[in-house]
C-alpha cells in the first residue's frame, strides 16, 4: 500500500491531494497533507482586504474537515527538509516516510532589495493576510494626510497582475474617500510595456491599459528597475527618485526554505524543475505543482520579469499530479503530459470595480487565440468566482474546473 505525502494545502496542494484520493479507489493507500496553515486561503481576494471589502475569515476555510471528510490525513506542521534518497520529509511534527511526494509550497517573498518590504523596509505588500490587513491603517493615514503614492512591481516580481489590481482598487478607494485629487499616483513596472504581465503580452492589452492609466490620471513608468527604497523615496536604476508617503511594491518570489534547504530538490531560486508530467527531473517519485515549479521565462526583457504561476494553472497542474500519481500507484506508466506554458490562460482582473477578462488558448506564446475583454458582468465576475471557488473547495469537488 502506498503513502503519498503532500506538502502545502492551498491551490495546488489541496487539489493534488483530493485528486490522488479520488482516483485511487482504495482506502488502504494513505494520503497525508502537511501544511503550515490550518486554513485554505483564497489568495486572489487579498486585494480587497486593505479596503475592508473582505475579512480574512470571509476567504478562508478550515482544511482539516475538508481533508478528513475525503479520507485524507492532515498534519499542521512546517516541512523543513526533504531527503529524496531515503524518501523522508522532516517536519516540525516529526519525520514522515513516503512512496510519492508532492511539493506544493507556493512562494517565499524575496525582500533582499534594500528598503523593500513591510518588515525589512518601507514598502507594503498585499501577498499575505497580515500584510494586507496592515495596509488598512496606512490607507486611513493617507486619507487623513494625502501625499504621493507609488505602486508597482520590483524586477522579477512574482505576480504583476495582482499589483495592477491593487493599483486600480487603491485609485477607486481614494475616489470613494474623496481625496483622489490630492494624491499623485505613480505606477512602476519592470515590464517593457504595460500589459506584458510576465506572459509576453497580448493584442490590445497595452493600449487598453495605457488609456486606462491616462483616463485615471495615473503616471506610469515602464522598464522601471527599482534598486533601492529609502523611508520616503523609491530609487530607480536610471537615477530617478520618486517621493512617496505610501508605497506597495510586489516583490520577487522564490521557492520556500524547505526546497532551498534540501540538496538536489530545487534550483538556485528554490523552484522545483519538473517534466511536463510534473514529475521531478531527477526523482521520479517526487512531483510538484503551483508556484513551487520552475518555469523558465520563454522571453527576454530588458528588466527581469517573473512568470506568473496563477491559480488556474496551479489547480490544473494539481489535477495532472493527482492523475499521474494514481497511475503510478496502479502500475501504469502512460503518464499525462500537460506543459505549463500550454495550459489555457484564464483570469478576471478587477480594475477597480470594473473588470477585464484575460483569456488565451495557451498561457505563453505562441498562441492561436488571446484576448483582453471588458467583462459584460461589469464588476461581479471575480466576486462570483470567489464564491464558486470557496463552495467547490469546501465540498472537495477537486474535479470541477
Ligand atoms: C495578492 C495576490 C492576488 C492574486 N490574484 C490572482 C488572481 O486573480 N487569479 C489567479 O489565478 N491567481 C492569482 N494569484 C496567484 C495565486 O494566488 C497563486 O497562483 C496560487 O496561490 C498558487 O497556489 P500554490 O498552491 O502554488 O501556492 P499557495 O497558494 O501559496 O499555497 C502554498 C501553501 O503551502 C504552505 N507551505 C509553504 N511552505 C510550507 C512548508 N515548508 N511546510 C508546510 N506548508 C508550507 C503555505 O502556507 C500555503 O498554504 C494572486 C496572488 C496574489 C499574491
Amino acid at each position: 500500500m502506498a503513502t503519498i505525502l503532500v506538502i502545502g494545502g492551498n491551490f495546488a496542494g489541496l487539489t493534488s491531494a483530493l485528486e490522488i484520493k479520488r482516483r485511487l479507489h482504495d482506502d488502504r493507500h494513505r494520503v497525508i497533507v502537511v501544511s503550515n496553515r490550518e486554513n485554505f486561503l483564497f489568495v486572489p481576494s487579498l486585494i480587497w482586504v486593505p479596503f475592508r471589502e473582505r475579512e480574512i475569515e470571509d476567504i478562508s476555510l478550515p482544511l482539516r474537515p475538508i481533508l478528513e471528510s475525503h479520507g485524507i490525513e492532515f498534519v499542521h506542521a512546517t516541512a523543513t527538509k526533504i531527503d529524496a534518497v531515503n524518501n523522508r520529509v522532516e517536519t516540525t511534527a516529526g519525520d514522515f516516510l513516503y512512496d510519492y511526494l508532492v511539493i506544493a509550497t507556493g512562494p517565499a517573498l524575496d525582500y533582499s532589495l534594500p528598503g523593500l518590504g513591510p518588515k525589512t523596509g518601507y514598502t507594503q505588500c498585499v501577498c499575505t493576510p497580515n500584510d494586507a490587513l496592515a495596509i488598512r491603517e496606512h490607507f486611513d493615514r493617507l486619507v487623513e494626510n494625502p501625499g504621493p503614492v507609488v505602486i508597482g512591481a520590483a524586477p522579477a516580481a512574482g505576480c504583476t497582475g495582482a499589483a495592477y489590481e491593487f493599483l486600480f482598487n487603491f485609485e477607486y478607494n481614494l475616489r470613494k474617500r474623496g481625496v483622489r485629487d490630492r494624491v499623485e499616483l505613480t505606477w512602476i513596472t519592470p515590464e517593457p510595456f504595460l500589459g506584458h504581465f510576465g506572459i509576453g503580452g497580448m493584442a490590445g492589452a497595452t493600449s487598453l491599459l495605457r488609456k486606462f492609466m491616462d483616463s485615471l490620471h495615473i503616471h506610469y513608468i515602464e522598464n522601471a528597475e527599482l534598486v533601492e527604497v529609502t523611508p520616503n523615496e523609491i530609487i530607480l536604476a536610471d537615477g530617478r527618485r520618486l517621493p512617496f508617503v505610501f508605497s506597495m511594491i510586489m516583490p520577487p518570489f522564490l521557492g520556500q526554505d524547505v526546497i532551498r534547504n534540501s540538496p538536489g530538490i530545487g534550483n538556485a531560486k528554490g523552484y522545483v524543475p519538473v517534466h511536463d508530467t510534473y514529475q521531478h527531473k531527477t526523482y521520479s517519485n517526487i512531483f510538484a505543482a503551483g508556484i513551487a515549479i520552475d518555469v523558465p521565462a520563454p522571453f527576454v526583457t530588458p528588466i527581469a520579469i517573473g512568470v506568473p504561476k496563477t491559480g488556474f494553472p496551479a489547480d490544473e497542474a494539481g489535477k495532472t499530479v493527482g492523475e499521474n500519481i494514481a497511475k503510478l500507484v496502479n502500475d501504469k506508466i502512460d503518464l499525462k503530459s500537460r506543459p505549463f506554458v500550454k495550459i489555457p490562460g484564464l483570469c478576471v482582473m478587477d480594475a477597480g470595480h470594473k473588470e477585464v477578462i484575460i483569456v488565451s488558448n495557451h498561457l505563453m506564446k505562441p498562441r492561436e487565440f488571446a484576448a483582453i475583454l471588458p467583462n459584460p458582468l461589469y464588476d461581479e465576475g471575480k466576486r462570483l468566482f470567489e464564491k464558486y471557488f470557496l463552495w467547490k473547495t469546501k465540498h472537495g469537488y477537486s474535479n470541477l474546473p
